[in-house]
């Protein structure tokens, strides 16, 4: 197996190989790979931990998702802290280093300024968004800088985690539910390094028609 076989396309693989670095995929990239940046688009519900590669994987597929050229928020990644944020931002900007592809996060966003640009009309104009419930939740509803109508793929890393904070789970439901409002085909991407019936409970709820991965 080799990231050739994924069909990516040869500014991503440029990414891989020559600024990660990456020779091949790992065991989890190998087996969870195919389905999520291959058509049919898969759910998936994943049970893997740090060090195991799992950040690649859905870095992999917000980047082979989108489309640089159309100015607008169409992958958006859910973390439960400020700091693992700021790490999954790095590795997106890293691997979309020859995509065109751009970036926004939530973790310089407490003045209300964004990271990274934003229109003139106060959108957000890239195309992978990154962060954590509360404040995402907030650019999508009171601050109205957040579009999700091109949304097409939503991840929640590190659900565990997320799910152990009070009101999280309730803002990743609502944000679910309000970019679903508007998709029929929605991929959604979950990570979680231990599966407690709370999130097993959230991502029967949330994620319909997943493949279960264990690693
Ligand atoms: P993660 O589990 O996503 O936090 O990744 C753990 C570490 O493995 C990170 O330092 C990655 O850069 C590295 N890594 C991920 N995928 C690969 C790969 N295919 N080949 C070599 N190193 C990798």
């Amino acid at each position: 197996k080799s990231f050739e076989d994924l069909k990516l396309s040869p500014e991503l693989l440029q990414g891989l190989y020559s600024e990660m670095k990456f020779e091949k995929p790992s065991k989890i990239q190998a087996e969870t790979l195919p389905m999520i940046v291959t058509p049919p688009y898969k759910n998936l519900i994943a049970q893997a931990h740090n060090g195991s590669g799992k950040t690649t994987c859905f870095v992999l597929g917000m980047l082979s998702r989108v489309d640089p050229k159309m100015k607008a928020p169409q992958a958006l990644c859910v973390c439960p802290t400020r700091e693992l944020v700021i790490q999954n931002e790095e590795v997106v900007l890293r691997m979309a280093r020859y995509t065109g592809v751009t970036t926004a996060s939530t973790a310089n966003a407490d003045s209300n300024s964004l990271s990274t640009s934003s229109s003139r009309l106060g959108k957000i104009v890239d195309q992978v968004v990154i962060g954590t419930p509360g404040t995402l939740k907030r650019w999508m509803t009171k601050d109205r800088i957040l579009e999700t109508k091109h949304i097409k793929i939503l991840v929640f890393d590190e659900a565990d985690q997320m799910l152990a904070q009070d009101g999280f789970q309730d803002d990743s439901m609502r944000m679910l539910k309000n970019i679903e409002r508007s998709h029929v085909n929605l991929q959604v991407l979950l990570f979680s390094a231990t599966f407690s019936d709370q999130v097993k409970d959230f991502a029967m709820r949330t994620i319909p028609r997943a493949n279960y991965i264990f690693v």
